[in-house]
């Protein structure tokens, strides 16, 4: 079979959830390859990546690849596409990842799908855009296809695989130094999932009320192992922070279950969530547009509401 190229996302050496749904995806069309850029690649990693079918394991673990911003890793990518003429390249549909994906297209002259949800037999894939108010079915035809996948879209199948390493020298050129990154700060970060790995978010707006009430919508989140998100309208009000906002300004989130409590359901929210797998409501107001979208709805006080579901789920643990 073809091989696919797949690009991993890793943090301080962790393989991220996203790279193992792209190495299950890839492996129903072809020979996953996975490709490894910057430092902080160990047994550990291979073990994770060869439990998730990688027949082969590209490593590119020089420092240079993490210092220069986005553009060695597209002229890693670059290379090893002429070098091995796989049959198509799979990233992650991050902001990162897609910012690769575009570069790679400009230098190895192939076609690019970003925000794709599914890949079938012949690559063709199924597309979320303009702001997921639209679903299109789409094929590269020109070169090798890059495709990039949303977080969540796949369920993770481990499969075993050779996870034969072979060390890549990458050659990084005067262009893409000319932006380094000059310093790295970690983002605090408590022990609920990243937001838009996440397989479970619930999620806060205006109805909310105030900063202090969204403890609510914490503990639901925290008896389900959730990610915590938040419409424009709390973030904006300063009662969660920017970075939990979902939407088109904000994040893009595909979760198996996304839980909108006082949230109207306007369409700039409506694009960061509406691919999740089931929608739940919890509004007082039942011609709430988020209930053309749900589920699953519940019309009521979530200050009533909330509190019970996550007493119910405790209950159920
Ligand atoms: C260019 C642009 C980009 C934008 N980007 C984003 C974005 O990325 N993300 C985003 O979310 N928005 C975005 N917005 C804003 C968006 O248009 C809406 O204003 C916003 O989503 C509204 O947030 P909300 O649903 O929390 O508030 P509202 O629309 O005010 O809705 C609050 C809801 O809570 C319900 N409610 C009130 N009290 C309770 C209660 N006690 N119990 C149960 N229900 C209750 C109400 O019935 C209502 O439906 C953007 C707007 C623009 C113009």
């Amino acid at each position: 079979m073809s091989e696919i190229l797949v690009l991993v996302e890793h943090v301080e050496g962790q393989v991220k959830k996203v790279t193992l749904e792209l190495l299950t995806l890839a492996r129903k069309l072809g020979t996953p390859s996975a490709v490894w850029a910057g430092p902080g690649y160990s047994p550990e990693a291979k073990a994770r990546l060869a439990e998730h079918g990688a027949e082969k394991i590209y490593v590119a673990d020089s420092a240079d690849v993490n210092d220069y911003v986005v553009a060695p890793k597209a002229e890693l990518l670059a290379q090893l596409v002429s070098e091995k003429s796989p049959a198509a390249v799979f990233v992650a549909a991050t902001a990162e990842a897609k910012e690769i994906a575009g570069r790679l297209a400009i230098k190895i002259d192939s076609g690019v799908l970003t925000d794709v949800v599914g890949v079938e037999d012949g690559l063709v894939a199924d597309q979320s855009i303009f702001g997921g108010g639209v679903n299109v079915r789409s094929r590269v035809t020109k070169g090798t296809p890059i495709v990039a996948v949303r977080p969540n879209a796949t369920p993770v199948e481990a499969a075993a695989g050779a996870g034969a390493e072979e060390q890549v020298s990458v050659a990084v050129s005067e262009t893409a130094r000319s932006a380094r990154i000059v310093e790295r700060v970690k983002e605090e970060k408590g022990a609920r999932p990243e937001l838009t790995e996440a397989a479970i978010v619930v999620s806060g707006g205006r109805g909310v009320g105030s900063a202090e009430n969204f403890s609510i919508i914490e503990k639901l989140a925290d008896s389900l192992g959730a990610a915590v998100g938040a419409s424009r309208a709390a973030t904006d009000a300063g009662w969660y922070p920017h970075q939990f906002q979902v939407g088109q300004t904000g994040k893009t989130v595909s979760p198996q279950l996304y839980i909108a409590a006082g949230i109207s359901g306007a369409i700039q929210h409506r694009a960061g969530m509406q691919t999740a797998k089931t929608i739940v409501a919890i509004n007082k107001d039942p011609e709430a547009p988020i209930f053309e979208l749900a589920d699953f709805g519940v019309v009521g006080d979530l200050n009533q509401v909330v509190p019970q579901l996550t007493d119910e789920v405790a209950k159920r643990k």
